[in-house]
């Protein structure tokens, strides 16, 4: 219905790191902005990690949420440094997505959606985050409970992609969940996955 998306090419793992944390509680084009911003302020990312969080905030005040999130990069770099020597994430494309996810969620602010997103986009591995809109359709088609947490839910629904299927599905079902099942009135009448739905069977009775 939504076709292929293009692979990810070229991401940095650190960059797509911080463009995701800068993403929370915001719209696509004001995180966008306050990551060009930061990059553009401070080019390399042992700057940032040495400046003081409130020159931080400023130049990602654009993405909301600024005092919060430059403490968190900033935390995360420290971290990084620390257990690296090195502010390059390059080495998670080599490790199995276990391990790397392991890795990620360690780091203090990073959660299992943030690691999920770093992994499939920039280090093409295997796993399978879950944004907003895929837990709706997934609640909807009874994939997973109702009430359950971010990880569970992560974890329930990892073994059922099939291999190689992990970007598409995430963006189709992002795609999916903007233009037919909405948070209110699903256009069930109009959705792919009507038959096996019981949320939109029971609409259609
Ligand atoms: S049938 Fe309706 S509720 Fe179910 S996935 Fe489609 S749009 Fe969403």
């Amino acid at each position: 219905m939504y076709g292929v998306p293009a692979p990810y090419q070229n991401l940095d793992p650190l960059d797509e790191l911080i463009a995701t944390i800068l993403s929370q509680s915001t719209t696509n084009v004001n995180s966008q902005r306050a990551f060009e911003s930061l990059k553009k302020r401070f080019p390399a990312w042992e700057q940032v990690r040495r400046a003081r969080p409130a020159t931080i905030a400023e130049a990602i005040k654009s993405g909301g949420l600024a005092n919060v999130k430059s403490v968190v990069i900033k935390n995360i770099l420290q971290e990084i440094k620390a257990r690296c020597g090195t502010l390059d994430l390059s080495f998670l494309r080599s490790l199995g997505a276990a391990e790397a996810l392991k890795f990620l969620t360690s780091l203090k602010g990073v959660g299992p959606k943030t690691a999920r997103c770093v992994l499939l986009f920039a280090c093409d591995l295997p796993v399978f985050p879950m944004d907003t809109h895929i837990f709706r359709i997934a609640r909807r088609l009874e994939i997973i409970p109702q009430k359950c947490s971010d990880e569970q839910a992560h974890q329930l629904l990892a073994p059922l992609i099939p291999p190689h299927k992990h970007l598409s599905l995430h963006i189709n079902l992002i795609h999916h969940g903007r233009r037919i099942c909405h948070p209110r009135n699903p256009q069930c009448n109009r959705c792919c996955l009507l038959d096996y739905c019981p949320v939109g069977q029971q609409q259609e009775m």
